[in-house]
């Protein structure tokens, strides 16, 4: 259909035929007030004030659902317009608190604004006003509902975007009111915390508990920081008073979250103030930690780890980074034990995704979720298996949400009803484990009815007979035995996905706690190479970390085999080029994991231990011999921002600093490496980690002259062909995903395109085992809700000194 052209406040534009007026309007840079509006939810033009005037049209008309027409003259200032608009503010006001001098949103509040705009300072309606309680049941916020002007905004969005359904209007005429079910308190309803209605509230009904009396917007400095939680890397604003986070808020801008959040992101940034900060380095000394200088504690731990090394050997040394660490710290740390001649360097919480790694790995070369977040909401199918994205990864939720909203199907395998079952086309409620045969079942399903994409299969990948073969057994009527389903759902769900253009696999990389799972991933691989779902635009197999930078972690070689970008250390040439740069000989002898490092016991090789960042002993289930491991080691560093279970059992404890205290870059899950800013001035004596690894090698007598993290970024892109076209610079605004390999590379929105990273994809032919996918013995038994996720990993270091402790227990960071 042609262009539809008209005339706003003398200015022609053309515009596609549907457009409304106001969005007319604003591509003419034309500032239109809004109250209801929201460019997620559908336009519903309850609060009049977008009013506008259209010539040879009766009345005015709300410029939010208007559609333009041919040869329109729209007025959006004129005398009518201006009138009406004080005409709906002085309607509001007449039932609102006029109480600006104490409200926190006085400077962010719209309804102020526009009373300003427009000259409106008082009422001349009267009546009966509002008297509603106000509500300060929940830890999170207060709702003061006479303030409320019914936009409808945080209904649209709790509903909709978030699918919680905690709120709707209640009642009707003057008594209409915004509250959850029979008018409950909050925290008895299905609220999720999100704080998504207290972000899109435009005036003063729902504030944040913690901002209360802390100070105006104005004399906040806003600082771009990303999430410190899940793997997603939310961006965030940190509004920080007087060294202090006082409200956070989401990046509207932003790729990965597009303005949401979930209770973590929202309100779990707290702990960063908890009193039982570690501030000073500690030395054990007759079992009681003792405040020590920096010097006193380096060398200490110089000669400690020195003599171990000099009685068993340099592999006698082990190193645990964390992914709470960003990549500098997590390359600076295995840079130095790399510098004291082992490659015994990994991380605890890894292991918890290890099989997911190997899965993905033997069938595509690489680990790494192969699309981006945003790239779910253009999908035209999603098939949700092993998996809780709500619970785990809630951004990821929200994106499935909205490509069912766009008419995607959505198929969800999973024991129990979870949230998203409420907009699938298809709920398939399995048997707990049994997932792997369901999508077994599924291949046999697409490869009988010739769904497959054969095309795909013969240029881009090997194996294809194998499965077919190892698949043949798994009919219907066999794995609706095992499952549980109907013949049908199974059948329904094969074609479902199969034939979509585009379609998604969402699971979980923390299903890797579970017996079977490396299987199990190459099972969801199989299923994405058959139907040629992968290599293209929102197409591809989503599996997220549980921790923020566990990505980055692995990218910066903190692992035993690999140095940075997954380049192998069993190669001479790659052992030679990190030996050249780094001015040391990297050793030739394979590092050993954590895994085997804690299973030997008190028999391992592994003598001294300096952890970084983790608390493997709070990770749940029975951690009596890890325990009784650390507590042999002859000695134990541990680098925390908490006196933690595990650095209780340490020797020497150096202070660490928050995320919110330091420069540096992190990778989420969608291989985004995003720039973090540090907002706060750290603690005491606590210095940034970067400037004390620094330190520490100096100690070591390794010539160590970074000036600060960007010139350690900087070495990463030298040394990293998938990082080499980064730097700070260009980080800045939006990040960048890898590979990228050189200075005017756009980074890579979805992996594979062309080719794998090992070349073809390999299918593999895997079979359903009953033990499969159960929880693996000695694991956390209380984490997670769905009964498919199980992350022994996660410590609930941090949310335990935040205010979500009260709601978000299990499972946790
Ligand atoms: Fe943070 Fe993950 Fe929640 Fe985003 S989805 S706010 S990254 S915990």
């Amino acid at each position: 259909m042609s262009a539809i052209k008209l005339t706003i406040d003398g200015q022609e534009i053309e515009v596609a035929p549907g457009t409304t007026i106001l969005e007319a309007a604003r591509q003419l840079g034309i500032d239109i007030p809004t109250f209801c509006q929201d460019p997620e939810l559908p336009p519903n033009g309850a609060c009049r004030i977008c009013v506008v005037e259209v010539e040879k049209a009766r009345a005015l008309v709300a410029s939010c659902v208007a559609p333009v027409g041919p040869d329109m003259v729209v007025y959006t200032e004129s005398e009518r317009v201006i009138n009406a608009r004080k005409n709906n503010l002085g309607l509001m006001l007449a039932n609102h608190p006029l109480d600006c001098i104490t409200c926190e949103k006085t400077g962010t509040c719209k309804l102020q604004d526009y009373c300003y705009q427009y000259g409106v300072a008082t009422s001349e309606f009267e009546g009966e006003v509002k008297n509603l309680p106000y509500d300060d049941t929940n830890e999170f916020f207060y709702r003061d509902m006479n303030k409320c002007i019914l936009c409808g905004i945080c209904v649209g969005k709790c509903q909709l975007v978030v699918g919680a359904g905690a709120i709707d209007f209640t009642k009707r005429g003057f008594v209409t009111n915004v509250s959850a079910g029979f008018e409950d308190p909050i925290e008895e309803s299905s609220c999720v915390f999100c704080g998504m209605c207290i972000d899109n509230c435009p005036v003063g009904a729902l504030i944040p508990k913690y901002v209360t009396g802390k100070g105006r917007p104005w004399q906040t400095e806003s600082v771009p920081s990303v999430c410190p939680y899940c793997s997603l890397g939310c961006n965030i604003n940190l509004h920080v008073k007087d060294n202090e986070v006082i409200e956070v808020s989401p990046v509207k801008e932003s790729p990965v979250n597009r303005g949401h959040l979930c209770v973590q992101g929202k309100f779990g940034w707290d702990f960063i103030h908890s009193g039982d900060r570690v501030t000073a380095p500690l030395v054990k000394s007759d079992g009681v930690f003792v405040e020590v200088s920096w010097e006193e504690a380096l060398d200490y731990i110089v000669d400690n780890i020195k003599e171990v090394q000099t009685r068993y050997g340099a592999d006698a040394l082990m190193g645990l980074s964390s992914p709470k660490a960003s990549n500098e710290d997590s390359y600076l740390f295995q840079k130095l034990i790399r510098s004291l001649g082992t490659n015994n360097v990994d991380s605890y919480s890894k292991h918890c995704h290890a099989s997911s790694v190997n899965g993905m790995m033997d069938a595509f070369g690489n680990a790494a979720t192969t699309n981006s977040i945003d790239e779910i909401a253009a999908t035209d199918a999603v098939l949700v298996i092993g998996a809780n994205p709500a619970e785990t990864h809630p951004i990821l939720d929200y994106r499935v949400r909205e490509a069912a909203r766009n008419g995607a199907k959505l198929i969800v395998a999973a024991p129990e009803m979870i949230g998203l079952v409420d907009v699938s086309t298809g709920y398939l409620p399995l048997k707990q484990g049994t997932e792997l045969a369901l999508l077994n079942a599924m291949a046999n399903v697409i490869i009988n009815e010739g769904l497959h994409d054969q095309a795909f299969i013969d240029n881009r990948t090997e194996g294809f007979d194998q499965l077919k073969k190892a698949v043949e057994k798994y009919t219907p009527e066999y794995v609706a035995g095992i499952t549980g389903l109907d013949e049908q759902e199974i059948l329904s769900a094969a074609r479902a996905y199969a034939s979509a253009e585009k379609a998604v696999i969402l699971s979980d990389a923390a299903v890797s706690n579970k017996i079977g799972a490396a299987d199990f991933v190459r099972a969801l691989a199989n299923l994405a190479m058959l139907t040629g779902n992968v290599g293209k635009e929102s197409a591809g197999v989503y599996l997220p970390y549980g921790e923020n930078n566990l990505q980055g972690m692995a990218d910066m070689g903190a692992l035993p085999n690999v140095a940075t970008g997954y380049q192998h250390l069993g190669e001479e040439a790659v052992r030679e080029k990190f030996s050249k740069a780094w001015g040391v000989k990297i050793s030739d002898e394979p590092g050993m994991t954590a895994a085997e490092a804690f299973a030997d016991g008190k028999n391992s090789r592994i003598k001294a231990m300096y952890i970084m960042g983790e608390n493997p002993v709070a990770c749940g289930g029975d951690q009596a011999d890890l325990v009784q491991f650390l507590s042999n080691l002859d000695f134990l560093v541990v680098q925390d921002i908490f006196m933690t279970e595990t650095a209780s059992l340490a020797d020497v404890i150096l202070p660490a600093s928050a995320f919110a205290e330091k420069l540096g870059t992190y990778t989420n899950t969608e291989r985004r490496v995003q720039l973090n800013q540090p907002a706060l001035e750290p603690p005491g004596e606590v210095y940034p980690d970067w400037a004390v690894l620094v330190e520490l090698a100096e100690w070591f007598g390794f010539e160590w002259d970074y000036v600060g993290p960007e010139e350690v970024f900087d070495e990463i892109a030298s040394l990293t062909p998938d990082y080499s076209g980064m730097s700070y610079r260009r980080l800045v605004e939006q990040g960048l995903q890898w590979p990228c390999p050189a200075d005017d590379h756009p980074g890579t929105k979805y992996l594979h395109q062309n080719s794998f990273s090992r070349g073809k994809g390999l299918f593999a032919g895997v079979d359903y085992k009953p033990e499969a996918l159960q929880m693996d013995e000695g694991h956390a038994a209380e984490c997670c809700a769905t009964g498919v996720h199980s992350c022994q990993c996660l410590s609930e270091t941090l949310t335990r000194r935040s205010v979500i402790s009260a709601f978000k227990k299990g499972c946790c960071v």
